[in-house]
């Protein structure tokens, strides 16, 4: 079956047709963290939904090249770098960082190309004198840079194609300088910030003097030289509609390298926003939540990719520590089926049971349709549970159930205990390291360790015969 996915552009259901003539090759960007604090789980749901896309493709057989930018010089962090006194790098690093451990606990794919802003400067100049030459763009006196939404409209350009905006309430000329603003406040938007002092060391030459990129030409160049002018897939989430994405839209386009009849982006998908509690996160109501806090609790990652995995995309969703507590027992449940048919299975070698992977995909295929895609796997747990109760499954049916379940994994991610079970090899190190501290009576190491296990999935239970590994 053909998948089909909701394009922001068309507002409509389209079936996926790749640029690639011969339908393999597939250029997927998505717009990727601000390095200027710790990403919440609200951001991470933006990248497991990402992670879904890319991952669903590759399940259909399609060659993904999957692009995340870092954007690591904007507004936001120039504030901080401002505020904190410390050099740019070393500020965007730290978070760079704890980002990709965060990114790795919920079992993302790393992007094959993860482009940093302050790395393509050069690209992104390039790009505004393009705007430049074309009559698109034009330079204050003060050295600023920006975008003629108007002389744009005059070349057939066209402005608002993600959101519909009330030009009349629009004044001609005006400018916005700020990277976010609103659609009531849609004017020309910057694409170099002439230097002020307060960005204080944070500067570039360029041919209209020193400054810096503003954020929506970052993502405009460096998609168009990882994945050329034309590409098939642009995400994120709800809020860079507008006016991120509609502004790279007119940045792209405006440059005129895409060549006739082609567009910048042929599907543009946007993740819904995530609650907590049933409210807009906010460090002040208490509801602000990092992977980090989460792992801390002693949730495993999977356990948060899952609950994070469970809601349409286009849904918003309501993230919970009852629900976090609940996705962690629905996936022991799983765990637990698994490692029985498992056993039954044995060596027994077996090709995938077609009509599990057939329903699963036929679900993903309606626009990635998650929720219909768990319930095919929980109406087979439940089958499977049936068959192991009344002990009517042959090594050769538990085996093509257990393959069937690894075409699935690859999708969702949720990494089900492998191999009878058996834990990581890393992790075994850990438990061996917990041993050796207890056998030096250092508690305080051992009990450390054991809160590392546990933050990773994995429960010490200490028995007569040592401890044992215990997958939670
Ligand atoms: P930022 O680091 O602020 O540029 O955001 C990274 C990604 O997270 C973007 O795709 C945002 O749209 C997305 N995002 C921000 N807040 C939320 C939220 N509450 N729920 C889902 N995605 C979000
Ligand atoms: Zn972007």
């Amino acid at each position: 079956m053909a998948l089909r996915i909701f394009n922001t552009l068309s507002r409509s259901l389209q079936e996926f047709v790749p640029l690639d003539p011969a339908g393999k090759q597939v250029g997927l960007y998505c717009c990727g963290p601000t390095v200027y604090d710790f990403a919440h789980i609200g951001n991470f749901r933006t990248f497991v939904f990402a992670d879904l896309v890319r991952r669903y493709l590759e399940f259909k057989g399609y060659a993904v090249r999957h692009v995340m930018n870092i954007t690591d010089v904007d507004d936001k962090i120039i504030g901080r770098v401002r505020e904190q006194k410390v050099p740019l790098p070393q500020y965007t690093g730290q978070y760079e960082t704890a980002f990709f451990e965060d990114f790795q606990a919920l079992g993302c794919q790393p992007p094959h190309l993860t482009p940093h802003a302050t790395e393509h400067i050069a690209d992104m100049i390039d790009l505004i004198g393009k705007l430049m030459e074309r009559g698109v763009a034009y330079r204050m006196a003060d050295g600023s840079v920006y975008f003629s939404i108007e002389k744009y409209q005059q070349k057939g350009g066209c402005y608002g194609q993600l959101v519909k905006l009330n030009f009349d309430e629009m004044r001609v000329g005006e400018r916005v300088r700020s990277d976010e603003y609103a659609k009531e406040s849609a004017a020309d938007f910057a694409l170099w910030k002439a230097r002020v002092p307060e960005d204080g060391e944070v500067a570039w030459p360029s041919p209209w003097g020193e400054g810096r990129p503003g954020w929506h030409i970052e993502c405009s160049a460096m998609s168009m030289k990882l994945l050329g002018p034309s590409f098939d897939l642009h995400l994120g989430g709800e809020d860079l509609v507008f006016p991120h994405h509609e502004d790279e839209i007119a940045q792209s386009e405006g440059s005129g390298v895409q060549g006739p009849d082609r567009r910048f982006v042929k599907y543009w998908m946007h993740g819904a926003h995530l609650l907590v509690e049933g409210k807009k996160m906010s460090k002040s109501l208490g509801n602000f939540f990092t992977v980090r806090d989460l792992l801390a609790k002693g949730y495993p990652g999977r356990a948060i990719r899952f609950l994070l995995l469970t809601c349409h995309y286009r849904e918003s969703f309501n993230f919970t520590l009852d629900g976090l507590a609940g996705a962690r027992s629905t996936l022991s449940r799983l765990d637990e089926c698994l490692s029985k048919l498992r056993e039954i299975a044995g060596n027994t070698a077996a090709e995938a049971d077609g009509k599990l992977i057939q329903d699963f995909s036929a679900a993903l295929d309606d626009d990635l349709n998650i929720s219909a895609a768990w319930a095919v796997v929980f109406e087979w747990v439940r089958e499977t549970n049936r068959r192991l109760a009344e002990q009517s499954l042959t090594p050769a049916a538990a085996a093509a159930w257990v393959a069937a379940w690894q075409r699935l994994d690859s999708v969702l991610g949720v990494g089900a205990v492998s191999s009878a079970g058996a834990p990581p090899a890393e992790i075994l190190a850990r438990l061996e390291a917990r041993q050796a501290a207890r056998q030096t009576k250092d508690f305080k190491q051992a009990d450390a360790i054991r809160g590392e296990l546990r933050a990773k999935g994995w429960l010490i239970e200490d028995t007569a015969k040592g401890p044992r590994l215990k997958r939670m």
